[in-house]
Formats: C-alpha cells, structure tokens, sequence
C-alpha cells in the first residue's frame, strides 16, 4: 500500500512505502531510532519511523523544533510561490499526531560510541541530563548560514543598508515588508547580489548553494508585488533553476526584475546611506558604480558546526565541501544514515523527500541488522 501525503498549496507528493511497514512490524517490536536534529529533515524523518512503528527519539538543541525554516516568510504573490516555508506546519502537526517519537528540546548529545551495533550516548539539558541507546543513528543536523561578515568587501555589519537574505526573510516575515534598517522607509531601489559565500574559491567554498537564487528571486518578487515602483537588479553569476515551472518563473521574473550577469568587487557608503555597488561593466574591461538604498546579500548554505563532534565521534569522512560525505553506503552499514542539509545544500521540499527517502533506508537496515 502506497500513502499520499499532498499539501494542496505546494505541488508536491512524498510517497512512504507501507510495505515496510508490514514487513517490519516483528523485527522493529524494540527497534530504536536516534535523531539528531529537529528541522525540517528530523522532523519528517520522525514521523516516517512512527508511521513504519519504530520507536524514535529525536534530540534538538534548540529550545523549539524546525531549525532555520522558522526564520521564513511566505512568498506568496498574488499566487504561491512555492517556496516550501509552510510545509513546516503539515510535518509538526505530523509529528504532533505521531505515536512512538520522544522529543527532547534544548538537549545536546554530550558523548556517543559506536558498540556492538549499538548506539551508546550521553546528553545534557537543562536540570540535568542522562544517557540511552540506540540502534540506528539519523543525522539531521541541518547547516550554517554564511557569515556575511566573512566578506568584508561588502561591509556587512558595519553599513545599516547593507543586509543578508536570512535578514530579509526575517524582516518580511515579522513585518510582511521591506524598510532600510537607517531610517525605516521603503527602498526605492535594491540590489541582490548572488552567491555571497558560495562558489567561491577564495573563500574554499567553491560549491553552489542551491537555494539561494530561489529564495532571491521569489523574495524579489514579492517586494515588487507589494510596491511596484522599488527597482530591483539582481547581480548574478548564473541562475541556479529550481522548482517545476522553472523557464515560465523566469519568463515573468525578467520582465520586472533587471538581471546584471556580473558580481559586484566592493560596496561603499554614500549620501543618505546609499550603498555603492562597484561592479565590471558590460564590457569586461572598465568598472562601473552604482547607488541603492538596500543592498541584500544572498547568502548559502554551509556545513553545520557540529561536524567536527561526529566526526571525531564516529571516524565519519567529510567530503571536500565540509559536508558528510554523500557516500552513503560507508554509513548505513553501521547503522549511521543522514537527511536534509547535513548531507550538503537542499532546499526544504528536497530535505523532505529525502528524509523520507531515509527513513525507509533505516526500516530496512533495522530489518536485517546484526543483533
Ligand atoms: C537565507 C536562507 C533562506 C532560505 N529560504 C528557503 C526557502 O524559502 N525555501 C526553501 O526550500 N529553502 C530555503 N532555504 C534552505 C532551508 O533553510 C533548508 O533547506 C532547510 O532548513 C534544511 O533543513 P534541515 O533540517 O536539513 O536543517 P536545519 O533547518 O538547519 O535544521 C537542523 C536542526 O538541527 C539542530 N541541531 C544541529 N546540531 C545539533 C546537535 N548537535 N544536537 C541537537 N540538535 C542539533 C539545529 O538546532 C536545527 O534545529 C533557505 C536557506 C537560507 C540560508
Ligand atoms: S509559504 Fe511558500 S509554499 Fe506556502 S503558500 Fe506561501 S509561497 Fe506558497
Ligand atoms: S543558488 Fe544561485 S546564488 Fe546560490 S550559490 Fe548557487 S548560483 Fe549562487
């Protein structure tokens, strides 16, 4: 039996395997599942092991369940975007109706080994903390956003027009519209600029974050549905494409947003703190400037800053982005499986589909694992 979970406002369909389920319902009687990390990949996850009836225990160091997503605003236009933002609340009332999940907030994993194909480890919260076992481990500790102040060149931090995209969302979220932090009227023009931390090889980062046109560009959108007279130019190496009706996106994009396929060297404070974006002109050679009242960063997705710990915990391999390593064969033999960001760049609806994905993957290791 196949089961349809379908958002009616987001296109997309995860479809679980109830076979597991069937198959699994004998050997999994005492099977625990620990997970790392209660965003949006933990989450799902979550809620695929109760509904294959395997009992979960999922740990969050934060203080509330859904990682960066929260930080979010909805894109819609005068149609949905289809940014993914509201699939957090279809999977936390998922999990809310789920049996079989222990949750555990402001929790972190103080000690964990690997022992005769079981998971022992010690945790700390607030009041105390206490030990467990496990005997299948599911990261899903997500990413880290790039520090905006790790390119100085843009003076993040020190000019009050100069924001982040992470900023934005939050700013349209809270207050559903975009001001300049100086003096809180609305900007009549904005630059994006792409790429801010990403494909970079100066920085060591030479991967593409995936996620960042997209939010850009549907956030750019948004703006000018609200107020159609801001000019917006978006400053671009290439577009990375997402969602399905990618080519049509664009169709409607270009024609109210300009496209400016060069990325800016420096940005420099002017009168009434405009930022100046300094940037090479069409034809290559000469460099141009030009003003703005807010310049966003598009910032990426970089490795989690836990890494370290598993990996010294475990001997798990990071792969030349930071990132656990996508060769998954070397971890599910040891009962070790990841979803979502911690396993490289992905937006919400992949981190979903893959959790899924995932938690199939652990019902059939618990299956045929060596007790
Ligand atoms: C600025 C910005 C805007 C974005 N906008 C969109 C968008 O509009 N649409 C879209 O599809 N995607 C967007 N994304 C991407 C989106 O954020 C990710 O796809 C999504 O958050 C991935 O979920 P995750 O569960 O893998 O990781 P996270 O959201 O990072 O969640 C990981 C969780 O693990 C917890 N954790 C970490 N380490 C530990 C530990 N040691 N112990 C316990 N808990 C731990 C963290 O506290 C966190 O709650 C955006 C990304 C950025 C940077
Ligand atoms: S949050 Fe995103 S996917 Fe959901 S309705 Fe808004 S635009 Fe559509
Ligand atoms: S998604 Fe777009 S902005 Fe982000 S790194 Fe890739 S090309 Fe650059």
């Amino acid at each position: 039996m196949v089961v349809e979970i379908r958002n009616p406002k987001f296109k997309s369909i995860f479809i679980l395997n109830h076979n597991f389920e069937h198959n699994l319902k004998v050997n999994s009687k005492n099977s625990k599942v620990l997970i790392i990390g209660g965003g949006i990949a933990g989450i799902t996850a979550a809620v695929a092991l109760s509904r294959l009836k395997i009992a979960v225990t999922l740990i969050e160091k934060a203080t509330a369940l859904g990682g960066m997503v929260p930080n979010y605003c909805c894109k819609a236009t005068d149609a949905c975007q289809q940014c993914g933002v509201c699939l957090l609340n279809d999977s936390l009332q998922a999990l809310s109706q789920a049996s079989n999940v222990e949750v555990h907030l402001q929790t972190e994993v103080t000690d964990l080994t690997l022992d005769a194909n079981k998971f022992l480890y010690t945790f700390s919260r607030p009041g105390g903390g206490g030990e467990g076992r496990a005997e299948a481990l599911l990261l899903a500790t997500g990413f880290t956003p790039f520090r905006a102040e790790d390119k100085p060149q843009y003076r993040y931090g020190i000019l009050p027009n100069v924001i982040t995209g992470l900023d934005l969302e939050r700013q349209l979220k809270e207050t559903g519209s975009v001001v300049r932090p100086s003096n809180h009227t609305l900007p009549t023009s904005i630059a994006f600029i792409q790429c801010v931390g990403s494909r970079d090889p100066h920085l060591n980062h030479p991967f593409c974050s995936r996620v960042c046109c997209a939010y850009a560009l549907r956030m750019a959108n948004l703006i000018k549905y609200k107020n159609p007279q801001t000019e917006i130019a978006v400053f671009y190496m290439d577009i990375q494409t997402f969602g399905k009706d990618f080519s049509l996106f664009m169709e409607k994009t270009e024609k109210q947003i300009r496209f400016i396929r060069t990325i800016p060297g420096e940005i420099q404070k002017g009168d009434n703190d405009q930022v100046w974006l300094t940037f090479q002109d069409d034809d290559g050679l000469s460099s141009r400037k030009q003003a703005f009242d807010l310049a966003i960063l598009s910032v990426g997705i970089m490795p989690g800053s836990d890494l370290e710990f598993f990996k010294d915990k475990l001997g798990l391999p990071l792969n030349g982005d930071g990132f656990l390593s996508e060769a998954n064969e070397i971890f599910s033999s040891k009962g070790i499986f990841l979803a979502g960001t911690v396993r490289g760049p992905k937006g919400i609806a992949g981190s979903i589909t893959q959790a899924y994905r995932t938690a199939e993957e652990v019902a059939a290791y618990l299956k045929t694992r060596p007790v």
